[in-house]
């Protein structure tokens, strides 16, 4: 295992991510009334602190401001949201699915689909009219669920989503309590579980049975920032792992791509200032890669964009004209040069056809 100052620095981007959604939040660029919690002191930080997302970028572009990381925030989920919410709705809401949010850090997602919230303002089409979900699993590093958990456990605009007060005494339990604060939670439909990625099949695997993962479910991988930090081996096995035991994977990831030009080169110099690696990147560095990381293990659909094509592409005409009159994203060719070196892979396998009557003899 690296040394333990590199798994502090990249449980730290946990922080950037939700500090940048914050003020996307407070901008009126995102609707999300549930990720201020997360931050202890709300102080208006100088811009470049305030950089969020796409920090270590910034420091070669230090020009570039709030604005900016804000309208990145709204892309970024809005692209991420419609291919969540696409997979809920798909075969009617009253087909049960599941959802494991890899690396979920102090993600909101699962409260804000359960709360039915209008993920955008004005969008409330895009929200299902129903939340068919049979479990919710959000799985980090202990240092961060204890955290996530205790925020969880304090306010009632969580706890009220997991259903009566009643159910929550009774259903929502902790484990793994050193120093007496929870590592984990577990309400009816959802688990936030502590956890190393790393020992996925070891130990993730069987507590995620053991809490009810069902093998028979449509079941959807979130992975937003995350597998990019692992080493590909260990990303590559819990692709395999989805695609060998259970019956309707999908995966909806996002991270950097193209490390080579010298955007590339300096996205991976300014990281690794900060002790962080990109691990996965040069095993899918393009998005032709990207795809090939399921179609190559037969999944039936693999789609790869980069952020400046969904930009371009994805989103709702409304939307984009609501958002720009947030505020001016003037430095139009960094945002491309930044936005072609993210991308959002979507994938999903159908079980094959069970085969002729002669087969079940
Ligand atoms: N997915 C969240 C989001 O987009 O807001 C958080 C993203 S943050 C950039 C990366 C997250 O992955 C951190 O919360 C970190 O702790 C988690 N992570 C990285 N490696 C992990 C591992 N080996 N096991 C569990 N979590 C891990």
């Amino acid at each position: 295992d690296p040394p333990a100052s590199q798994d502090d620095a990249i449980r730290a981007t946990n922080d950037d991510a939700t500090v940048s959604k914050l003020s996307a939040v407070n901008l009126g660029y995102l609707h999300d009334p549930f990720v201020h919690f997360f931050v202890r002191q709300p102080v208006r930080r100088s811009p470049l602190i305030n950089r969020g997302r796409i920090p270590s970028l910034l420091t070669s572009l230090g020009h570039l401001i709030i604005p900016f990381s804000a309208h990145w925030s709204y892309v970024r989920n809005a692209a991420l949201n419609q291919l969540i919410t696409k997979f809920l709705a798909a075969g009617g809401t009253e087909r049960k699915k599941q959802i494991v949010s890899l690396g979920c850090g102090f993600d909101t997602r699962y409260f804000l689909f359960k709360s039915r919230s209008p993920q955008i303002p004005n969008q409330a089409a895009t929200a299902p009219s129903a939340f068919p979900i049979h479990k919710y699993f959000e799985i980090d590093f202990p240092e961060l669920t204890a955290n996530k958990s205790s925020v969880l456990r304090a306010h009632r605009e969580f706890t009220e989503l997991w259903g009566s007060e009643a159910t929550n005494v009774m259903n929502v339990g902790a484990s793994h309590s050193p120093g007496g604060g929870g590592t984990e939670l577990y309400a009816e439909d959802y688990v936030l579980l502590a956890g190393d990625l790393r020992q996925w099949e070891s130990k993730v695997v069987p507590r995620l049975f053991e809490l009810g993962l069902d093998m028979n479910l449509p079941t959807l991988f979130i992975s937003e920032c995350v597998l990019i930090y692992l080493d590909p081996v260990i990303s590559d096995a819990i692709i395999r792992w989805a695609t060998d035991n259970l019956h309707f994977p999908a995966f909806v990831l996002y991270e950097q791509i193209l490390p080579g030009d010298s955007f590339g080169e300096v996205m991976i110099r300014n990281l690794q200032a900060r002790n962080i690696e990109l691990k996965g990147i040069q095993a899918c560095p393009t998005l032709e890669s990207q795809r090939r990381r399921f179609l190559d293990r037969g999944w039936t659909f693999a789609e790869a964009v980069d952020i400046d094509t969904v930009h371009d592409r994805m989103l709702a005409r409304g939307e984009m004209a609501r958002i720009s009159r947030l505020e001016m994203l003037d430095e139009l060719e960094e945002w491309r040069l930044l936005a072609q070196h993210y991308c959002i892979v979507w994938a999903y396998r159908v079980p094959p056809v069970s085969s002729s009557s002669e087969d079940s003899h």
